[in-house]
């Protein structure tokens, strides 16, 4: 983050405004509407701007700037078609310890201007850190047409019952309920129709008939989808904003994990292969422990929970111990790899079925029966199957599948830097030997790989030079 977006209060303060023309009517107009007092200088003086920094208790001075005018401001604006001079201020200004703004110069500012979307009390800042003034003007846009402007009368109203509200939830998540029952009933959308007489009636009565306890506890089991976070669902991003508590595991991207409310707790419960940073059981105990305080809590699971994702054993131990809870779908890992390398999962000609399969295979309760994987037109898909990809490999062509059968391993797929390495049973092995694909990544193993090589349109293809006695074997 280049700058940091902060709200300053300026009533009443005092600010010098050097340039006397459009642009600085346009910069005098925004200050005074946050209740500034102006001094502006300028050798001539628009009549307009004039007329509007006298009627809101400023000062207009014709004449040259000098940096003694400096003195008891907090912000200075330079709006002159000077450069020398705008120069010269910024200069005086930074001397003097006061923040500067000169108008589309960023380099010679300490503070630039956002694009505003205003609702006040509710007040939106965007900026591009003076990159692309136009795309956050073009944000600005769009957000303006996505907030109604009885937003601000919703904010005016609220703000008005805050200290009752107050009083009589002495809990912080009661409060928090308590606001977020009247932004999504009747409170709102009769601000939003326009009667705010009866808006503030209906948010009286709210009060007066809540009983002041704090809600219980909820768990949202939430897939986060495999890296994307174009890739979240409505549901999943709208639960992620209204979490106390967002317990998550490695699978889950900083973007997604970025998305959660910001005054959420986050905690990290592992796992990465074999580093598990708390114990399944302590999670599940955790959860139930959060809930159980009358938190809202969001357990955020790398793709699809119900999908290698031991979701399951997690809502067992709720349900026993009586938690409320709701689970949430994600998209997991081999629809989100297939769709991002262009690898079809079923195809007309190759594949009538998919199978996914744990490449775990470290536990002889569970070994895989590769007589049964290697049928003909099936796709096979293995989670965890990267370190065992040889052990994979050499099962299917034990048990009679066609080492000319090709296969893909996405790495980090749908995230920036997804990679595709593709070959065949008999010189995958080789080709990431030499590519070393990092993980998280899937395998995809059947004749529809074939397809990537038309289809593929996201992130990079792995580059390996496989020995040429290699590539006779394929
Ligand atoms: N619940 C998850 C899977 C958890 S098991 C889901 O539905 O996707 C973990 C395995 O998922 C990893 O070993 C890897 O095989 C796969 N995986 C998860 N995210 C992935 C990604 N972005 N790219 C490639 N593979 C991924």
């Amino acid at each position: 983050m280049e700058y940091i977006p902060l709200f300053f209060d300026l009533k009443d303060r005092s600010i010098l405004l050097v340039g006397g023309g459009e642009v600085a009517l346009r910069k005098a107009r925004l200050l005074t509407r946050a209740g500034a007092k102006v001094e502006v200088v300028a050798l001539a003086v628009d009549p307009e701007l004039s007329e509007l920094v006298v009627a809101s208790g400023g000062s207009v001075e014709v004449g040259e700037y000098h940096p003694v005018q400096l003195k008891g401001k907090v912000l200075v604006v330079a709006a002159t078609d000077n450069d020398m001079l705008n120069r010269r201020i910024s200069v005086d200004a930074k001397n003097a310890s006061v923040q500067v703004n000169v108008v589309d110069s960023p380099e010679l500012c300490t503070f630039i201007f956002p694009a505003i979307v205003d609702r006040s009390p509710i007040v939106i800042g965007i900026s591009s850190a003076g990159k692309a003034p136009v795309l956050a003007r073009n944000l600005r846009a769009k957000l303006e047409t996505l907030i109604p402007q009885s937003y601000s009368q919703l904010g005016t109203l609220v703000g008005r019952f805050r200290k009752q509200v107050q009083a009589k939830f002495s809990h912080i998540n009661g409060r928090r309920a308590f606001w977020e029952s009247v932004f999504e009933g009747p409170v709102a959308e009769k601000v939003y129709a326009g009667q705010l007489d009866e808006a503030e009636r209906l948010l009286a009565q709210q009060i007066e008939q809540s009983d002041g306890q704090q809600p219980t506890g909820e768990v949202y089991l939430v897939g986060a989808g495999p890296g994307d976070p174009e890739l979240l669902t409505f549901k999943a991003l709208r639960l992620m904003q209204q979490a106390d508590v967002v317990l998550y595991d490695a699978l889950v991207s900083a973007e997604v994990l970025d998305l959660c409310r910001r005054d959420a707790d986050l905690i990290f419960v592992g796992k990465r292969r074999s580093n598990h940073a708390l114990a399944q059981e302590d999670i599940n105990q955790l959860l139930v422990d959060l809930a159980k305080q009358g938190k809202r809590v969001v357990r955020l699971k790398g793709g699809d929970p119900f999908i290698f994702g031991r979701g399951g054993e997690e809502l067992e131990t709720l349900h026993e111990q009586g938690v409320p809870f709701q689970v949430v779908p994600g998209i997991t890992a081999a629809s989100a790899c297939s769709s991002y390398a262009g690898i079809p999962l079923t195809h007309r000609d190759y594949a009538q079925s998919v199978r996914f399969v744990t490449g775990q295979l470290k536990s002889r309760k569970n070994a895989l029966d590769f007589n049964e994987l290697a049928v003909e037109n099936q796709t096979l898909v293995f989670y965890m199957g990267l370190h065992t990809l040889p052990d994979i490999v050499s099962g299917l062509v034990g048990a009679g599948k066609d080492s000319a059968t090709p296969i893909a391993i996405v790495s980090k797929g749908t995230c920036k830097d997804q990679q595709v390495l593709t070959g065949t049973l008999a010189n995958i092995v080789e080709r990431q030997n030499l590519a070393q694909l990092p993980g998280p990544a899937l395998l995809i193993v059947g004749e529809v790989v074939k397809l990537q090589e038309k289809l593929a349109w996201f992130g990079e293809q792995a580059a390996v030079e496989l020995p040429e006695y290699i590539e006779a074997v394929a």
